[in-house]
């Protein structure tokens, strides 16, 4: 039978009604076998997640020695959580022990780390499935990155009997044993590794939002859902902004070529978007799937006649960046000029300066200029490589709407032209790219 990986976010985690939809949804289906839970998240505007709120126990365990204050919230909501499951289970003990050994390890990560520990330790008894803590089966090496072989048959063995289990997302053990965490959102990652691991069908990704949007709803009203997107594009969108899922949790699942269903545990039957290596995917003759983008870069602009013949000159130039721990988030470049486009909260007066005075001793430049408040803004489309004229619709759109390109980069995978626009333009951009590729009559999708 084939097996799925269902993730479950933490607002599909976020009180015990909602709870009683997941273990509804898990059981309508006997391939979810597997279940990866976040820490449960608000439940209202406003509402703190519990993750947040370990963070703050931490603060306090530090100020106060013990981590009492701070644990009490936490404490109280899953306390809330089981009163509304109504279920016999005795939280009391386990939340005893907790903040015993949070007290114990006074440690950020695995402090942090107990949202998901808890609430997997109920889910699991919500289901009357088994409970695997990724501690023991999710491994990273010394330098931080995961021990991939070690964590794959970690994880096989402890679900060689077959039973269902669920396992708490976002951390694992470092390479001396003890708690670490993912980057925040990480339950992402986790859901993706045991996916690989178990060699699932299908890793499903339940979260609140019925997949992925053409562009920001926030800047678009209602934009058109995405139904599918190739794996290089997804990763091209969520790394510019578009933050449905992790960004990094495509690597497990991607070289097992597992594709990714994202689904609303609040509209379960809403179809969702499905994430498909490109061995799966067939473009729908659409030219454009999405556009997304991110405010603040600055732009280093450096410009030197013959720049080209000169040998090392780029090398030299990233080893100024290297020396100063930056890093670099597009480099344009033709003959004579080439950009740096950079976070600017990496940046401060002080490094800038550093920077700028390091490049002038590396390569004489004849000019450097500085450009800030910067917005990127990328349109991805796996067809946008075969389409002849895209790129002029694109500017056109652009210039139509009046605003002036800073910065032009294409992608080498040739599905994504990034546009840098003063962070002021950022939302009339969008709309303009949005209105010209999905509300246009040359529309084709
Ligand atoms: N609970 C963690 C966070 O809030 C991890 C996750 O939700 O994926 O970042």
């Amino acid at each position: 039978m084939a097996i799925k990986v269902c993730k479950f976010g933490g607002t599909s985690m976020a009180d015990g009604t909602i709870i009683k939809s997941v273990k509804k949804i898990i059981n309508s289906d006997a391939e979810r076998k597997y279940v990866v839970v976040s820490a449960p998240g608000k439940r209202y505007s406003g509402d703190a997640k519990v993750t947040d709120l370990l963070y703050e126990c931490h603060k306090t365990l530090m100020e106060d020695g013990v981590c009492r204050r701070g644990f009490e919230p936490v404490r109280a909501r899953f306390i809330s959580i089981i009163k509304e499951l109504n279920i016999n289970f005795d939280i009391i003990d386990i939340l005893n022990e907790t903040e015993r050994k949070i007290n114990e390890e006074k440690s950020e990560d695995f402090t942090a780390s107990r949202g998901e520990y808890l609430c997997a330790r109920v889910v699991a008894a919500v289901l009357g499935a088994k409970f695997i803590d990724s501690a023991s089966v999710i491994f990273f090496k010394e330098n931080g990155s995961l021990d991939d072989d070690k964590t794959y048959r970690a994880v096989r063995e402890a679900c060689a009997d077959g039973e269902p289990a669920v396992f708490p997302g976002f951390y694992g053990s470092d390479s001396n044993g003890k708690v670490k965490t993912f980057s925040r959102g990480g339950s992402d990652i986790s859901g993706a590794i045991i996916a690989r691991a178990v060699q699932a069908s299908l890793y499903e990704n339940w979260t609140d939002v019925s997949g992925f949007l053409a562009c920001d709803p926030r800047i678009v009203d209602s934009p058109k859902p995405i139904k599918k997107l190739s794996y290089k594009e997804l990763r091209e969108l969520s790394y510019m902004g578009a933050n449905v899922l992790h960004s990094d949790s495509i690597f497990p699942v991607r070289k097992a070529n597992i594709p990714i269903q994202i689904k609303n545990t609040f509209r379960p039957g809403d179809a969702g978007t499905s994430i498909l290596p490109s061995s799966r995917y067939l473009p729908d003759g659409s030219t454009v799937t999405g556009v997304a983008g991110k405010k603040n870069f600055t732009v280093i602009f450096i410009e030197k006649s013959l720049m080209n013949s000169e040998i090392g000159f780029i090398a030299r130039v990233l080893s100024v960046l290297a020396r100063e721990n930056i890093s670099v988030e597009h480099i344009p470049s033709g003959i004579d000029t080439m950009s740096l486009v950079i976070a600017s909260e990496q940046l401060t007066d002080f490094k800038l300066q550093k920077i700028i005075d390091g490049i002038q001793a590396e390569v004489s430049p004849d000019t450097v200029r500085v450009i800030k408040d910067i917005a990127l803004i990328a349109t991805v489309g796996q067809g946008m490589s075969s389409s002849v004229g895209t790129s002029a619709r694109l500017f056109n759109a652009i210039a139509a709407a009046n605003i002036n390109i800073k910065m032009i980069d294409q992608g080498s995978s040739e599905m994504n032209i990034i546009v840098g626009v003063k962070n002021e333009d950022y939302e009339k951009c969008i709309k303009a790219i949005y209105s010209e590729f999905f509300l246009s009559p040359l529309t084709r999708a």
